[in-house]
């Protein structure tokens, strides 16, 4: 088959899948020689699925959430999945970081 993005071709391989840094383990697909593009078909993807929500991954880049006035600042909640998934705990010290004009990072400690 060749590549849907590239039209180059590709070869079976065992790729390592990651979600938010964390590994789900190894699968079967097929991986573009040119552009390194990673197909998996529709079986593997339910595998890819069930480990992700077995892992507690599943949906967790979709989550949505409001900012709210507080006193003169904003504040924005933090999904509980989310401060789970990356050990969050109240009072916690957290830095923001601007990351351009729609975008920014919070990081822990
Ligand atoms: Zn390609």
């Amino acid at each position: 088959m060749k590549c849907i993005m590239c039209g180059g071709k590709e070869e079976e391989k065992m790729v390592e899948h990651k979600e938010f840094g964390i590994s789900l383990g190894k699968f079967k697909g097929m991986v573009c020689t040119s552009c390194g593009e990673v197909f998996f078909d529709a079986q593997t993807a339910d595998k890819i699925q069930a480990r992700s929500k077995e892992l507690g991954l599943f949906g967790l880049s979709s989550k949505k959430t409001k900012v709210a006035q507080v006193g003169n600042s904003l504040a924005i909640r933090i999904p509980k999945e989310i401060a789970k998934f990356i050990n969050l705990k109240k009072e916690e010290e957290v830095r923001i970081i601007p990351k351009g004009k729609r975008e920014f990072m919070v990081e822990i400690g």
